[in-house]
Order: C-alpha cells, then sequence, then structure tokens
C-alpha cells in the first residue's frame, strides 16, 4: 500500500470503508469505496505536478478557441450539455448516490437539478449579464468609458466530497459561460462523480480539453495552484482554506473561498410548529447532515421551545436511515467516517455539560457508515456543540427567552454562511434577518437559497469570501477590463500633459477651485454633475 493520508480509514474494515490509496511501481491511486456497504466502486491516480500542469496546458490551448466563439453560441453549446446531463442524469444520480450513499432524491434533487437550473439561468441570462457596461462618467464627458467582461484563462475549481456533482460543476459552467476554460480537482472522498461528468462532457459535443479533471489528494489541489491558473475557486474546510487562500495570495491569484458554516435557526415565538419542526428535521439531516447549510443548532423562543422539541422528536423518530441503493430511505451513510468521530466528540462534550438525549446519538453497527439523527436539548454556547461546525447528523436545541438574545448568540459566531429565521410575521422576518451575520439569511425555509440560481451565495468571517451563483458571481468570474475612448477628437496638446509651467500651474489651480472651491456666482462647479 501507498501512504495513507489523513483522509483515508482502512478500507478492510467493513463497518468504516472508504477511500485508501495503492499503489503500483511509481504510480499511487486511491481507491473509491461506497460508503453504505463498503462496495469498491473503482479508483483513479494521484497525479503529479507535472500532470496536472499538462492538464492545465491542454484547458489553456481549448480555451483559446472558445473564447473567441460569441457568448450566444458557446451559451447554445452548454445548453446541449443540460441536455446530455438530462439524458444521463439516471447515470449521475447513481454515480453520487453510490459515491456518498446519498438518497436518490437528494443526488437528483441536490445535484443533477441544481446544475441543469444554473446552466439554464446563466445560458438564458449570460449575454445581457456580461454585456459591455456603459459608464457615464461624471466630468470626463469628451471621454467614452465601456467595461468589457472579458475571459480570464484556465479557472482551478478545488471542491469537496459532500456534492461531488454540484458543487464542481456549477463553478466550472460558470467559467465555461464567461470564455474561460475550467480544471477541477475533485476530493479524494468522492472522485469518480466528477469523471463520469467528464465523460457525459466530452460525449455531449463540448470541446475536449476545455474541461480537465485532476485527480489526486491535496498535493494535486495544490499543484493546480501552482500550475498557472489565473482564478482559484475553492470550496473546503476553514484550514484548508487558508492555505490555499496562502497559496493564491502568493501568486496574486483571485480566488473565491466557499468555506464551512454553522447555521443558526432561530425559532421566533410566532413560528409555525409544524413547518418549524418539519424544516429543522430536513434542514438538520439532508444529505446526513454533511452540508455547509445544514441547520447546526437551534434557537427556540421559550414559548414555543417543548412544543417545538416534541414534534422534532416524533419526526425524527420516522426517519428511515439506510442504503440508499436499496431501498427509499430519507438519511443515507456518513461519507467521511471521521465525520462520524466528529460527531461524537461533540455529543460526548454536549452530554457531559448537562445536555440531554432527544434522539440518536450513536453510530449504527453493522455494514456502511451510517450515525442516528440525533437531537440534544438543554445546550449553551459552553458546549462545542453550539459553536463549532459539526457537518454531520447532530441538531442542538437552546432556549432563549427573546429573539434580541438569539440574535445575539447566532452572531457570536466566527461562522456567517447561512442563517434561518422561522416566524409567521414576514415583516419581522425580514427585520431579524437582516440583523444576522451571515452570508444568507432564509425565512420560513431551509437550504433552498443555494438552488437558486439567481441569488449570490457565499459567506462571511470565516466561512470565506466571494461569491458563487447570481449575476454578481458571473461578472466575477471574467475579468473586468475598463476600455476609456474618445467620445470628441482629442486636442493635439493635452491641458494637463508636460510642459509644466507657472501659467499651465495657475490654470490648474483656477480649475481646481471652480470645481471644489465653489465661486460667487456658480458655486462649487464640480457639484453640478450627478
Ligand atoms: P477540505 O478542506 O478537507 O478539502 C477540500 C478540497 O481541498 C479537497 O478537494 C481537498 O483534497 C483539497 N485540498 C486539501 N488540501 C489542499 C491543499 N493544501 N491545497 C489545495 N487543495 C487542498 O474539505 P472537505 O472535503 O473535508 O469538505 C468539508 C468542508 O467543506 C466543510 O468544512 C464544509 O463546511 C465545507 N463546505 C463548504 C461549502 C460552501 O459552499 N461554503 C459547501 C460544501 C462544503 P482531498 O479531499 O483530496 O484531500
Amino acid at each position: 500500500m501507498g501512504m495513507v493520508t489523513a483522509k483515508q480509514s482502512n478500507p478492510a474494515n467493513s463497518a468504516s470503508k472508504t477511500n485508501g490509496h495503492a499503489s503500483n511501481g511509481n504510480t499511487r491511486s486511491i481507491e473509491s469505496y461506497a460508503p453504505a456497504t463498503g462496495e469498491l466502486l473503482g479508483a483513479v491516480k494521484v497525479m503529479d505536478k507535472d500532470a496536472v500542469r499538462m492538464v492545465v496546458d491542454r484547458a489553456r490551448k481549448a480555451q483559446a478557441a472558445w473564447a473567441v466563439l460569441p457568448i450566444e453560441e458557446r451559451c447554445e453549446r452548454l445548453l446541449r450539455l443540460r441536455d446530455a446531463f438530462v439524458e444521463r442524469a439516471s447515470d449521475l444520480v447513481d454515480i453520487v448516490s453510490k459515491e456518498c450513499g446519498k438518497p436518490r432524491n437528494e443526488a437528483l434533487a441536490h445535484e443533477v437539478l441544481i446544475v441543469c437550473e444554473l446552466i439554464t439561468y446563466y445560458c438564458k441570462r449570460a449575454a445581457k449579464i456580461l454585456a459591455p457596461e456603459k459608464i457615464e462618467l461624471r466630468i470626463f464627458k469628451h471621454k467614452r468609458s465601456t467595461v468589457y467582461f472579458a475571459p480570464r484563462g484556465v479557472i482551478g475549481i478545488i471542491s469537496p466530497w459532500n456534492y461531488p456533482f454540484s458543487i464542481p460543476m456549477g463553478d466550472v459552467v460558470a467559467a465555461l459561460v464567461t470564455g474561460s476554460a475550467a480544471v477541477v480537482k475533485p476530493s479524494e472522498v468522492a472522485p469518480l462523480t466528477m469523471l463520469k461528468a467528464k465523460e457525459i462532457f466530452d460525449s455531449s459535443g463540448m470541446p475536449e480539453d476545455l474541461l480537465g479533471i485532476v485527480t489526486g489528494d491535496g498535493a494535486t489541489g495544490s499543484a493546480l495552484i501552482d500550475a498557472g491558473v489565473q482564478k482559484v475557486v475553492f470550496t473546503g474546510g476553514v484550514e484548508t482554506g487558508k492555505r490555499v487562500a496562502a497559496a493564491c495570495g502568493e501568486r496574486l491569484i483571485p480566488c473565491v473561498m466557499e468555506l464551512g458554516g454553522k447555521a443558526p435557526l432561530i425559532a421566533c415565538s410566532d413560528c409555525d410548529i409544524e413547518r418549524t419542526a418539519r424544516a429543522i428535521v430536513f434542514g438538520g439531516f439532508a444529505n446526513a447532515g454533511q452540508a455547509c447549510i445544514s441547520v447546526e443548532r437551534v434557537y427556540a423562543h421559550e414559548s414555543i421551545h417543548d412544543a417545538l422539541l416534541a414534534r422534532v422528536r416524533e419526526l425524527v423518530q420516522k426517519l428511515r436511515v439506510g442504503d440508499p441503493q436499496k431501498d427509499f430511505v430519507d438519511v443515507g451513510a456518513i461519507i467521511f467516517p471521521k465525520q462520524m468521530e466528529i460527531a461524537e466528540k461533540h455529543i460526548a462534550d454536549a452530554l457531559k455539560k448537562g445536555a440531554s438525549l432527544v434522539a440518536g446519538g450513536k453510530r449504527i453497527e453493522g455494514t456502511g457508515q451510517f450515525f442516528e439523527p440525533t437531537i440534544l436539548a438543554n445546550c449553551n454556547h459552553s458546549m462545542t456543540v453550539m459553536t463549532q461546525e459539526i457537518f454531520g447528523p447532530v441538531v442542538p436545541f437552546m432556549r432563549v427567552t427573546s429573539e434580541d438574545e438569539a440574535l445575539e448568540l447566532a452572531n457570536t459566531s466566527h461562522l456567517g454562511l447561512n442563517a434561518y429565521v422561522f416566524t409567521r410575521n414576514a415583516a419581522r422576518g425580514e427585520q431579524i434577518a437582516r440583523k444576522v451575520d451571515a452570508g444568507s439569511v432564509v425565512v420560513n425555509d431551509v437550504l433552498i437559497n443555494y438552488a437558486i440560481a439567481d441569488a449570490p451565495f457565499g459567506g462571511i468571517k470565516q466561512s470565506g469570501f466571494g461569491r458563487v451563483h447570481g449575476d454578481d458571481a458571473l461578472r466575477d468570474m471574467a475579468e473586468r477590463k475598463h476600455v476609456l475612448n474618445d467620445r470628441l477628437p482629442p486636442p493635439k496638446r493635452d491641458p494637463l500633459w508636460y510642459p509644466y509651467d507657472g501659467k499651465s500651474f495657475h490654470q490648474l489651480s483656477t480649475l481646481f477651485r471652480a470645481l471644489y472651491g465653489g465661486g460667487r456666482f456658480f458655486g462649487k462647479i464640480g457639484d453640478w454633475f450627478a
């Protein structure tokens, strides 16, 4: 066997089978196992620096031809790619469901559908979103100013294992719409999904090298940043994010950081208990809680706390956990086994400090990696379960005496990705939402904002910076190029140019005073213009 990284555990242990490294001569590979069954699904190469650079170089060549196509043609071809994803949706659902142990409903709705909607949104609107912007100049009225959205080149996309199709493919779509190429480094924990996506991409008639996939581990991701890419979109944990941002900083490559979350859900005194309870259960346990926008902590007003908790308990008891290949289950597997240890540590810490177990609490013994959907009550901020990212099927409840208290507690977090507010009063919801420190705040719903292609998605604080989805993210994927041109024929001699002398200084001073100092009759001329 080759080196085993922190991400691997022993594949021989059937209860925790996940990806492992194997070596054959000089070639190292990563084997991908199904977390729900332990079945070996395939293996991928660990690509070294040279191999990564070759993929980036090929992508750059393909990009040169792609960038000169009119945007309408690029979008038409991407819509054909969407058709191919729709036609092969069952293959995609199959691989995502197997590689992540994810229920088929989630593989379709949270992965394939999201990508198809994003392609549709961008391709129907891109010509408008990326249309050159005329800037109405304030005082330089003799000039004409236009901002163009130019392709950057090759975009490096480094992605995690929890949504191995929708996260990287969404970024790929944005890159390609703007005329760039994309090279994706999928997580070593779920590398096969993007290879299937690439197979469909190639068979759909898209230029083959325009999308490159570099498989491997963290070192492969680091090699991608070093391979001459023009921008990096990173989605992953905070600590890796810091390393990736530093590497980009060293090379002065712009980057988007989509990092962890600790989404609070504020249940106000006037919330609809049934809807809030269902939202907590879905928002906490979809993808077995392995989502950066999962409900990670509930602040419930004391007047509804007990009724809400009781209803959540009933709903959790009805959840079906198991292998999504066998049956329609609600909650699938734990993709990355270390998440079970993390969940256990948080639960033990909370119980030691006075929390009580309302449901679940432990891993499920037997084949595959499964963890009981867990609800904890009587939690407070001395417990790690309320303050650190869990990224697993654990939802802690805390009783609060007012919405202000909930807000204050919600905002103590070092993370700020998603947040949720439940109230029957839309105006109140809006008011509270505006006070929560998060990139997105959703009133009376959960998770759904990631599926909305029109709206920006991303975090503040240590949840990162930059946005994906929405019009601004598409513009930021491109390079803004400002062209300043003549509106009137330019003079032969410009009064601001050489030579400098007493006369030109006097003229400049007079103009300066007229613009901003103000005269008796005309006031400050500089204020005349909007
Ligand atoms: P990691 O940070 O461990 O890994 C993310 C990606 O970075 C993987 O492809 C990984 O490769 C790669 N990588 C690791 N080290 C380096 C390095 N030094 N240079 C470049 N790339 C590197 O995250 P996880 O995969 O464990 O994902 C879970 C985290 O992702 C959670 O914190 C979650 O909150 C966050 N996340 C954020 C989202 C958002 O939109 N804000 C969405 C989804 C998840 P490899 O896996 O092969 O080691």
